[in-house]
């Protein structure tokens, strides 16, 4: 029986409950992350006050820091936090990878970054051709080999790469190699896929570490969450054919061992049992996803995330369909996100009707509309916790939130320096119906630590409400109508 429950739709778009051992959950719903068993500058209190219904929690942190058993010793991961209402926990492999294989492809989840082959020695100036790493670079002490701190790295042209060593400072080297070609033996390998799981480099103290199906359900059940996910492999772009015709089989295996461990280990009781979430993974193909689609709804899941690789290669170009609104001057770049959208569009059809979906790490504006609009249920998103601390804040568009700038305002500008207006006009979160623009911008300017809290509510509250908005247009069957006002 489903604890999934579809109570209104709106041609493909779906507005439900999902029942859980820690209350109901209204979809379409957008998922504040808590990384670390905390989402950034946000106590359970203001998560309540925004009406957060369901958060999800970092199996790779929690597992490494403070530990999974501890958190078990303390109660489980809602009593460690203070937080009585559902918790989703991924499955840890994402960062084993992130913090390793994929990173070394240079990709990012969404689209190509560089050409396989390329590697990145060091601060020397022994260095690639012109790529970009933007996140997650490592950083190593030479001395010691060990992970100093994480550092983001830029490199475009034959110039920049000059200017590497002011970049990167000090004496660490940095060094990511390529896969599967390159001179990968003598370089820092931060994971490693074998059939038994992803061995990896703990980011905290370089400690060695094996991350199978089994050791992820385990820690995600002592965590005590209410929505598991099962380990997979995360797939890049600049993977071959092959390669990804042998890894989805080794995820399929993976899948599988990932719930006959927890179909032996779960809550016995059903009211206080957690569910699982099978993973479709697979990259910007047609026939892999769909045939992805249907392997996995057979396999008895309670849910389905929906991950893996939309980024286009040489390999990979999908059906390049222009079904799609393509708009250079929008600001988005649709190149990259029309391929999550056409993938949204050729599995959903597939999934059973009665299960949620989950839109693994997408959310978005214009995400939330696209996905909801093709049958997606639940989001998340670092983006308005990590906007927020970086300044941006979201607009709706009677504050002038358009496409174009991405729905924030630069809170630094001088523009609102005698602004005092809220952050967004009809918003009523704490933030905006007690301070001003200026206020806020005094706030950040002054690097006070106030700014984090209030710009968090606003922009996690302002996520919560859009996709609250969303339901309730689904309900109405004006979901069109809402679309339309907020993307002109
Ligand atoms: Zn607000």
């Amino acid at each position: 029986m489903s604890n999934f429950k579809i109570v209104g739709k709106d041609k493909r778009a779906r507005a439900g409950v999902l029942k859980t051992a820690h209350g109901e959950v209204k979809t379409p719903v957008y998922m504040p992350i808590g990384t670390q068993g905390s989402v950034k500058a946000l106590g359970p209190d203001d998560l309540k006050d925004i009406k957060a219904q369901i958060i999800l929690g970092n199996t790779y942190h929690l597992y490494l820091r403070p530990g999974s058993k501890l958190v078990k010793k303390m109660g489980g991961l809602h009593k460690f936090m203070g937080w009585d209402r559902p918790i989703l926990t991924d499955s840890g492999g994402f960062q084993a990878f992130s913090l390793g294989a994929m990173i070394s492809d240079g990709v990012r989840k969404v689209g190509p970054q560089r050409e396989q082959g390329t590697i990145l020695r060091s601060h020397k100036g022994d260095v690639g051709s012109d790529f970009r790493i933007r996140k997650g670079g490592r950083m190593y002490s030479e001395k010691d080999k060990k992970l100093q701190r994480r550092v983001t790295v830029e490199l475009l042209g034959q110039a920049k790469r000059n200017n590497i060593d002011s970049r990167l400072r000090g004496n660490d080297m940095l060094e990511i190699a390529s896969s599967p070609s390159a001179s990968r033996n003598d370089s820092v390998v931060f994971s490693k896929i074998t059939e038994e799981g992803v061995e990896f480099t703990s980011h905290l103290d370089g400690g060695k570490h094996l991350l199978t199906p089994e050791k992820s359900i385990e820690v995600q059940l002592d965590l005590g969450s209410d929505i598991l996910l099962v380990l997979d492999e995360l797939l890049s772009p600049l993977s071959s054919p092959s390669y990804v015709a042998q890894s989805l089989e080794r995820t399929h295996r993976w899948e599988l061992r990932s719930k006959a461990y927890f179909d032996k280990h779960r809550e016995k009781k059903r009211e206080k049992r957690g569910m699982l979430f099978g993973i479709l993974q697979g990259v910007y193909d047609r026939g892999i996803r769909e045939k992805e689609a249907m392997w996995i709804s057979k396999i008895g899941f309670d849910g389905f995330s929906i991950g893996g690789s939309f980024g286009t290669s040489k390999y990979w170009n999908g059906s390049l369909s222009t079904s799609l609104r393509v708009n250079s001057e929008s600001g988005i770049d649709w190149a990259e996100t029309k391929a999550i959208y056409e993938t949204m569009d050729w599995v959903t059809p597939l999934l059973p009707e009665n299960l949620p979906r989950h839109a693994l790490g997408i959310g978005e504006v214009v995400d939330l509309f696209e996905c909801c609009e093709r049958g997606i249920d639940m989001f998340d998103c670092v983006a308005p916790t990590r906007r927020a601390r970086n300044g941006s804040l979201y607009i709706s568009p009677k504050s002038g939130g358009k496409v174009s700038n991405k729905f924030v305002i630069a809170i630094e500008r001088s523009e609102y320096k005698e602004d005092k207006k809220p952050i967004d006009q009809g918003c009523i979160c704490y933030t905006c119906k007690n301070f001003s623009r200026s206020y806020l911008r005094h706030l950040y300017l002054s690097s006070e630590i106030l700014y984090h809290r209030l710009a968090s509510i606003h922009n996690v509250y302002f996520m919560l409400n859009l996709t609250n908005q969303i339901r309730e247009a689904i309900l109405e069957k004006k979901l069109k109508k809402l679309k339309d006002d907020w993307i002109k």
